[in-house]
């Protein structure tokens, strides 16, 4: 808050009163945003909850609404360092006001960024593809894939997301097996999602093998046909799926069914990478694996457009003969700028092991709610990327998917942002930025308890 006062005054803004007290902003009322809302904006925007909420403001954890409420947000995977990071916000401020330019010319800051991230990449991964969202990243990922093996056959986990562009539909059947979803193209192959909680096989005596008996299955039939896998791509730990954690072992067992074939492996860190998971930097890395390939989205400029792709020398040189890789954005100076202002602050505050001590912190608190509220069926994570999973039945797995949206929306009239995931939407799911401390931790156990308990015996 002091930061932001400096920087404020530095600026010629006047100053906000407290962190709990923002000022309303006048301007047009709710239901007049909402109208032209309606009229003038894509009709699928999601707004979580049933009364859309118009903020105006960020600072830290907190977001703040047109009346000048606080709200303490644990769903933000995108904002690391908090909310208009003081930081951030004079990097992005001063590189505009230098130099900002297509990515045709050479700039001292993407030498930089690229040199500062792969010194957290481990083995061969050194090659950078500066990019703007995260689903340009994983398009961009499956053209290297096909520029290197020549295939294209997809092994794909159930539940998952990687994107918004037409071929990462073709490869997320979160999309293509939700509403309106056209089913898999015939090059896609789905595996079972390998959730400790609620997968296929978990109750087999051997759960890794079974999986991977599975994909090794789908392997050998793309093979009769005639072809070869082309690539694995799969989050370490699955945000849409519902915060799933895998089964020790799976991921190391895949990468190697997947490379004997001939296939490549993609870890797409867009949500779990830059220090969510605590224990780690990258999510593929609390599996002992190194990928292929990496993509990266979301933190990486807490909140403005810039995002990654990350390979090995040997495959980058795939794109050399003929297919020249160029985008207009990626990579350009102000972006470049506040990617390094943020890992600037993620390394100085030391924001991984941070969200280590407060993520096992806040799930040893939530599973000691689990044991006094039968709603909740599963905790699970690691880090600040975490998953509360309700369930009526704690035999049968029924999805609690009404009394989840219930809670979001309790949630919210006691100023705290929630919001649900997985194939049921049962899954609470705790993202917050990584700021976000053990007293803030306390407060939201505190509050879901007074909601849990409204919810489980309604008046
Ligand atoms: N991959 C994963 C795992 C995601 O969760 C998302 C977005 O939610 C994407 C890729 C796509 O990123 P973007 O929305 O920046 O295009």
């Amino acid at each position: 808050e002091v930061a932001h006062g400096v920087f404020r005054q530095a600026c010629g803004l006047p100053a906000f009163p407290s962190l709990a007290a923002a000022p309303a902003q006048p301007g047009r009322d709710e239901q007049t945003i909402l109208a032209a809302r309606r009229r003038y904006l894509n009709p699928t925007l999601s707004v979580s909850y049933r009364r859309p909420l118009h903020m105006v403001r960020g600072q830290g954890q907190y977001l703040y609404d047109a009346e000048g409420r606080a709200y303490l947000d644990c769903v933000n995977n995108v904002c690391h360092v908090g909310h208009s990071h003081p930081a951030v916000v004079a990097a992005l401020a001063h590189q505009a006001a230098l130099l900002n330019t297509n990515t045709r010319y050479l700039h001292e800051h993407i030498i930089t960024l690229a040199e500062r991230l792969t010194a957290h990449m481990p083995g061969d991964l050194s090659v950078w593809f500066f990019v703007n969202s995260g689903s340009e990243a994983n398009d961009l990922a499956l053209r290297l894939v096909r520029a290197y093996t020549g295939r294209q056959d997809m092994l794909v986990l159930a539940g998952a997301y990687h994107g918004n562009l037409s071929s990462l539909i073709d490869i997320s059947p979160y999309k293509f097996d939700g509403p309106g979803g056209a089913g898999a193209p015939p090059w896609v192959h789905t595996l079972s999602m390998p959730c400790t909680y609620r997968g296929r096989f978990r109750h087999a005596e051997d759960p890794v093998a079974a999986y991977v008996e599975e994909a090794a299955g789908i392997i050998r039939q793309v093979e009769e046909a005639g072809r070869g896998v082309a690539a694995f791509i799969a989050e370490a730990l699955m945000g849409t799926g519902g915060q799933v954690v895998f089964p020790p072992g799976y991921l190391a067992q895949m990468y190697a069914l997947v490379r004997a074939a001939g296939g490549l492996c993609i870890a797409d860190e867009v949500q779990i990478g830059f220090g969510r998971v605590g224990t780690h930097f990258w999510g593929f890395e609390t599996h002992g694996v190194v990928p292929d390939i990496v993509t990266m989205g979301k933190p990486m400029g807490n909140g403005h457009p810039l995002a990654a792709v990350v390979t090995t020398p040997e495959i980058a040189a795939s794109f050399v003969t003929g297919m020249e890789y160029f985008n207009t954005f990626g990579g350009n100076p102000v972006s470049c700028a506040v990617g390094l202002a943020v890992l600037d602050v993620i390394e100085e505050q030391n924001l991984q092991e941070h969200a280590r001590r407060v993520g096992e912190h806040l799930k040893a608190r939530l599973k000691t709610l689990q044991e006094r509220h039968p709603l909740i069926g599963d905790v699970r994570g690691s880090g600040l990327f975490l998953g509360v999973e309700l369930v009526r039945d704690r035999e049968t797995l029924a999805p609690a998917a009404g009394e989840a949206q219930a809670i979001v929306e309790a949630m919210r009239e006691r100023g705290i942002l929630l919001s649900t995931d997985g194939p049921f939407h049962n899954v609470l799911k705790i993202k917050p930025p990584l700021v976000f401390n053990q007293e803030d931790a306390d407060r939201l156990v505190e509050e879901l308890e007074g909601v849990l308990q409204e919810v489980e015996q309604p008046a």
